[in-house]
């Protein structure tokens, strides 16, 4: 299988299988995406989730946030890894917002990234999931799952990664792709042990190519994904559907 081919087995796989794949985070605007994502660095989007209702409440818009004390936002995110940092980060993105955006967030990677706690990452995140555009953040699951399967190839760095998959991705695809990956990474292609006896990708992965046999993988199973992972797809698609604005629809 060549390297064009094996992507487009993947693409075409999550296309039919999860094609409105969207984010975990809950967020009702872009300013509530940004607070949530770079809540979400070294830490889950469940864990964010179960913090984020609580500064939306009271802090709803950028204006609102960059006026807040540091000792009133410190305990609204105190159970989220380094809450120190982030509430930091958090007051001062939205002071930027304010005096530099017009109180709105910016939808270029070079505009987000002059943001406190806002890294390439995070801005490809943005502009992807606010505006569909063609951004690839590589975060852990997108890196080894990426790596695994070998839509990257000998990628030392996020950066390295990203560019490859933007070489082979169609750009109208980019922005899903980015889910597919990391919902297949959180639900199938795990760290520790990739559920790969379940995986749909099996004929077009490297991995499986290495431990289970070049004919394990030349005549795979059928393409089924756990019902688990579809559910918690589906589930995510869905609840974060429910909390987009009409215009971001
Ligand atoms: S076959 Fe295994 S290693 Fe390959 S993508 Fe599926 S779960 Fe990951």
């Amino acid at each position: 299988m060549t390297r064009k081919e094996r992507y487009q087995f993947v693409l075409d796989y999550f296309s039919q299988h999860n094609p409105d794949a969207a984010t975990e985070l809950f967020y009702g605007s872009p300013y509530q995406l940004l607070v949530a994502v770079i809540l979400s660095a070294q830490c889950t989007d469940k864990r964010v989730n179960m913090t984020t209702p609580a500064i939306f409440q009271r802090y709803p818009d950028a204006a609102s946030l960059a006026t807040a004390d540091f000792d009133d936002l410190f305990p609204l995110i105190r159970s989220i890894s380094y809450p120190n940092n982030k509430t930091k980060h958090l007051i001062g993105m939205a002071k930027m917002l304010m005096s530099e955006f017009g109180g709105e967030v910016p939808l270029t990677v070079e505009e987000l990234v002059q943001l406190p706690g806002v890294g390439r990452k995070t801005a490809n995140v943005i502009t992807s999931v606010v505006d569909n555009q063609p951004n690839m953040a590589v975060d852990t699951h997108v890196f080894r799952v990426s790596a695994r399967i070998g839509l990257t190839v000998n990628a030392k760095t996020p950066l390295a990664a990203e560019k490859q998959l933007l070489q082979f991705i169609p750009r109208d695809q980019v922005h899903v792709a980015h889910h597919w990956l990391i919902l297949h990474g959180r639900y199938v292609c795990v760290a520790r042990s990739p559920k790969c006896a379940e995986c749909g990708l099996q004929q077009a992965c490297k991995y499986f190519a290495k431990h289970y046999g070049r004919a394990a993988a030349e005549e795979p199973k059928l393409p089924v994904v756990s019902a688990a992972s579809r559910v918690a797809a589906a589930a995510a698609t869905s609840a974060a559907k429910k909390k987009l604005p009409e215009r971001l629809k």
